[in-house]
């Protein structure tokens, strides 16, 4: 079996719907299990609606764009127009009650989200379906996917994997299931974060024993986004380490989750290109082999807020640490990064969300400023801890770039540093320059 996960890019319209059939109709032998994601930009959609309701904006324009742009595909694949209408009236119904309750409350919010695959799942199914391919849809929640009430960025419970093999062990048809959303014990609907449709892949994957194959719109994880670096080339084999550090420093192509399943029972992931799928792509495994450079990627995460947190008491005096960082947890804010010297400590976070909290609550004890428009740029390579003066060529190639705070060794795989947004495909640019032309 291989479980073949095709994201928003690959589901864009109806030809490429079109597009995703003939590769999975490719893959028969394998015994396929799709993922699917929500059709291109209607997760933005849906959300952007629902906030105009809370707002008590006039939705209707809204409502309709999102009808006829799944109808309009079910129309030119020459499938039923009323395939997807539950999923819409349900929609409807969840924006009439946010309108009473003029907001979003976290659960709403994922259960508005979830409208996107559900409606796709079942497109894609018919599509297939009409093909001659014994196809069936399932949102995700129906077939074990349930879920912490973690809404936003909920996680599987640990028998979540068991239930799913046992479901779709005695499935005939092939399964189309919805990523990225599952349900939590309760009942309500949740999400696994944005973009979290690759880690509802890998999961089913653990939950089958099988290769995991993300399905994208460029040639696999290559040595930059593609989008800011116009030679960016496909990296064959990558490790796990270095995969997952790339995902969570910014490197959309996969979900910075996606690869703990996989790492859990060390089953391979792949990630391919829907507009390409002759091309081999990127293998992630737990050893990769060696790249002649020690560097083998550059990831950015841009728009992050840099933290500056000074002491008012001093400040590396005994629990001053423990106290800071359990504020943040109070918030449920991550810190990516983090340097410290005697009187300061610096961190980044996501945004800047819930600071103002933050700062309350530290008040008396230390004194926080928040920078916004910055951004993380990360070089990745498991090479590099045994190279020499890799660290010296890194920062000689961004000298006319203001850098900020530098984190290094911390993984041995990784070196980041923070420069202003605005400076950010620059330093990417250059460092790409110098290590892979
Ligand atoms: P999907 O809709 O398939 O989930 P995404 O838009 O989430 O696709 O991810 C694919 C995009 O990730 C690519 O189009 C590319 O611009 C971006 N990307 C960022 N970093 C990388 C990288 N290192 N390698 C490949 N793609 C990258
Ligand atoms: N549709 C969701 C999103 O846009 C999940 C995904 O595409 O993976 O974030
Ligand atoms: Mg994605």
């Amino acid at each position: 079996m291989v479980v073949m996960k095709f994201g928003g890019s690959s589901v864009g319209d109806a030809e490429k719907i079109r597009n995703v059939c003939a590769i999975v109709k490719s893959k028969l032998k394998a015994k396929p299990i799709v993922v699917l994601s929500a059709v291109k930009g209607i997760t933005d959609k849906l959300i952007d609606t629902a906030e105009k309701a809370a707002n008590d904006d006039d939705v209707s324009k809204e409502l309709e764009e999102i009808k006829k742009k799944h109808h309009s595909i079910l129309k030119e694949l020459g499938l039923n127009e009323n395939l997807v209408d539950v999923q819409l009236q349900e929609y409807g119904k969840v924006v009439d009650k946010i309108f009473e309750m003029k907001k979003i409350n976290p659960e709403l919010m994922d259960e508005v989200q979830s409208f996107g695959e559900r409606m796709s799942v079942r497109i894609l199914a018919g599509c297939l379906n009409k093909d001659g391919i014994k196809a069936k849809a399932f949102d995700a929640f129906d077939i074990g996917m349930i879920t912490t009430p973690d809404y936003g960025k909920a996680e599987p419970l640990p028998d979540t994997e068991e239930k799913i093999k046992e479901f779709l062990k005695k499935v005939k048809e092939i399964p189309v299931i919805t990523g990225f959303i599952g349900k939590d014990s309760a009942g309500n609907i949740t999400t696994l974060g944005r973009g979290g449709s690759d880690y509802t892949a890998a999961i089913i994957g653990a939950a089958m024993n099988d290769t995991t194959e993300i399905w994208t719109d460029v040639n696999g994880i290559m040595t930059s986004d593609p989008r800011v670096v116009k030679d960016a080339k496909t990296i064959d084999q990558i490790s796990f380490g270095e995969a997952s550090e790339l995902a969570y420093f910014g490197a959309r192509v996969l979900h910075p989750k996606t690869i703990w399943p996989a790492v859990k029972k060390n089953l391979p992931v792949k990630v391919l290109n829907s507009f390409e799928p002759s091309n081999k792509g990127t293998t992630i495994v737990n050893k990769a082999g060696k790249s002649k450079e020690a560097i083998k990627a550059i990831a950015c995460k841009k728009n992050i807020a840099l933290v500056n947190v000074s002491s008012t008491r001093m400040l590396l005096a005994h629990g001053f640490l423990s106290r800071l960082f359990s504020v943040f947890e109070d918030y449920k804010k991550s810190v990516d990064m983090i340097a410290t010297s005697e009187v300061s400590v610096s961190l980044t976070v996501d945004n800047a969300n819930d600071i103002d909290k933050i700062k309350e609550d530290l008040e008396g004890v230390a004194e926080i400023k928040v920078e916004k428009n910055k951004s993380i740029v990360c070089v990745v390579g498991e090479g590099m801890h045994n190279s020499k003066g890799i660290v010296a060529r890194v920062f000689e190639t961004l000298k006319d770039i203001r850098i900020e705070m530098i984190s290094a060794g911390a993984s041995e795989i990784n070196i980041s540093f923070i420069v202003d947004t605005k400076d950010a495909d620059k330093a990417v640019q250059v460092l790409h320059k110098k290590f892979f032309s």
